[in-house]
């Protein structure tokens, strides 16, 4: 769905959006999520904290903390902190990992047998070279 206005200055993505929090709680493939580590892009709203906080989740890992000082999000900190939720930032060894879709196609035909080995780039600077086997 579009965030659109509507004439009551509701917008869709306000009323109608469920947080990828609240999401992943609702739809696990577990009977629950007890002691789980849940992973987030974005450091979890209030909304989210309440939710990951009744459903006994052990730890978050997120990404980013980019509205660190607003307040939903401190009082999420809040929150998480009282219950004893661990939380802690995620920061990967890697700024980016392509997936070459065009070099997968040639595997597959058996077209090309001279293909390059995938590598990891890393910041446009090919790292290391990956075992495709
Ligand atoms: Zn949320």
């Amino acid at each position: 769905m579009s965030a659109d206005k509507t004439t009551t200055g509701l917008t869709v993505e306000k009323g109608h959006v469920c947080h990828a929090e609240l999401n992943a709680v609702l739809n696990k493939n577990s009977t629950d999520v007890k002691d789980c580590t849940v992973y987030v892009a974005l450091f979890p709203c209030n909304e989210c904290a309440k939710v990951l906080i009744q459903s006994r989740i052990k730890e978050v890992v997120y990404y980013s903390d980019k509205y660190h000082h607003k307040v939903e999000f401190v009082a999420s900190r809040r929150m998480l902190d009282m219950a004893g939720i661990k939380h802690r930032q995620y920061r990967p060894k890697q700024s980016q990992i392509v997936i070459d879709f065009t070099l997968i196609d040639k595997m597959n035909n058996g077209i090309d047998t001279s293909i390059e080995e995938p590598k990891v780039v890393q910041d446009g600077q090919v790292t290391s070279e990956v075992d495709a086997k």
